[in-house]
């Protein structure tokens, strides 16, 4: 058994996946997801050492769901103590600007991110949710929240302002905040490591393509840019998220086309992206549509690669060159022919990749750029569980 252990939470509003990780190791001893909370047909996936276990009931809230996982560490007759949880990471979404680091939960944090609940109402609330669970469950630990935002609140006021009103913008907290950071600071720091320099030397670009995607600038180890903004709508084309889009159309939806507020949500967020264009939102899928030659899925494609060109471009000019571009996350980590497109034909900005190594597959960090590249090249595996997990050891034994 593992002396040490953290448990790490990442509660959403009908759904919580949780992971048991040794922090030192890095090794991941059980994890599992529950599933459609508040419905009738409820279900816990969960996998550790005994194997993996799937259960359906009736899951009336995130106490019963938490508890439900409580349920399966122990269904082997074992005690939650002889799990040697050290301490519990919940991933929060909204850190705003005051959450800039990892931080150890008490009453006034939990105000604290309620309050942020305006800027991020379908993520902060039942993050909330699952931190008062949890707490109740395991009082006598240090639970540390670990904020998507955090690694953004470096950016300078210049990449972090939108060009409006500035008494509005105050008044409601209009700002770029960025997303998907605990990914980014992961990753480049994973990065920096493998190629064996200083973090805070190297300029770093990090693609983080999943189902949502964001793409960050890292320079002398501080984020300086990110991809997304206000809410993590902005920037790249997701899977089923448009990213950026001309706000004038959205006046235009709403004042001619006579949408709701509701159903341009729906849309914006649900049915754009590739989902929007093409009718699928899963990576894989639109690559078999694009085999059998499927217009609207080859056009999706194309305009992902675009707007993904388009931000390694400006991310390269405001660092004035990059040393290292770094792809992450199902997208990133998997679709060879996405890092090639993306960055073809870039032979005169020193960028070039080696076919070979690219193809590869491996579940560890490689250099998939050619020994002439004058920027390197990498593919890192993300793992935000494990990031968090670190995080809150750290914060707990120290
Ligand atoms: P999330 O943002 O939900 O964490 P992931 O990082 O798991 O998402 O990425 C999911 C995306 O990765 C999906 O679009 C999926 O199709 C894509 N993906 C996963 N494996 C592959 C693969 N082998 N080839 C291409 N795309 C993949």
């Amino acid at each position: 058994m593992v002396a040490r252990t953290v448990l790490v939470i990442n509660s959403g509003s009908s759904s919580i996946k949780y992971q048991l990780l040794d922090p030192e190791s890095g090794e991941a001893l059980a994890s599992g997801v529950v599933e459609r909370i508040g419905e009738r047909d409820g279900i816990i996936t969960h996998a550790d050492s005994g194997g993996e276990t799937e259960q359906r009931a009736a899951i009336a809230d995130h106490k019963a769901g938490l508890g439900l996982a409580f349920d399966m560490f122990t269904r082997d007759g074992g005690t939650l103590d002889e799990l040697g949880i050290a301490a519990v990471g919940h991933r929060v979404v909204h850190g705003g600007t005051i959450f800039t680091k990892p931080t150890i939960i008490t009453d006034d944090v939990v105000a604290e991110v309620d309050k942020l609940s305006s800027l991020a109402p379908l993520h902060n609330p039942p993050n909330l949710l699952g931190i008062e669970v949890a707490r109740a469950l395991l009082p006598d630990v240090p639970h540390v929240a670990v904020f998507d935002t955090s690694f953004f609140t470096t950016l300078p006021a210049a990449a972090s302002t939108y060009a409006i009103d500035r008494d509005i913008a105050e008044q409601h907290g209009i700002q770029r905040y960025g997303f998907h950071g605990t990914s980014h600071d992961y990753v480049s720091h994973q990065a920096a490591e493998h190629l064996g320099r200083p973090y805070d030397a190297v300029n770093q670009i990090v693609l983080h393509l999943g189902n949502g995607a964001s793409v960050s600038a890292i320079r002398d180890g501080q984020a300086i840019d990110t991809s997304m903004g206000l809410t993590p709508l902005e920037g790249l084309v997701m899977g089923t998220r448009s990213g950026d889009i001309d706000p004038g159309a959205l006046l235009h939806l709403l004042r001619v086309a006579g949408l709701s507020i509701d159903e341009l949500d729906e849309l914006l967020n649900r049915g754009s992206g590739l989902k929007g264009l093409s009718g699928v939102n899963d990576f894989r899928a639109l690559s078999d549509l694009i085999a059998r030659g499927d217009a609207d899925a080859r056009l999706a494609y194309d305009v992902y690669i675009h707007r993904l060109r388009k931000y390694i471009g400006a991310y390269l000019l405001e660092m004035g060159g990059a040393d290292v571009i770094t792809f992450t996350a199902g997208v990133g980590e998997n679709a060879s022919n996405v890092r090639a497109d993306a960055l073809a034909g870039l032979e005169r900005l020193g960028i070039i990749l080696d076919e070979e190594a690219n193809e590869a597959r491996a579940k560890e960090p490689r250099i998939i750029s050619s020994t002439e590249s004058a920027v390197t090249v990498l593919v890192v595996p993300t793992n935000e569980e494990l990031a968090i997990a670190r995080a809150a050891w750290k914060l707990a034994s120290g």
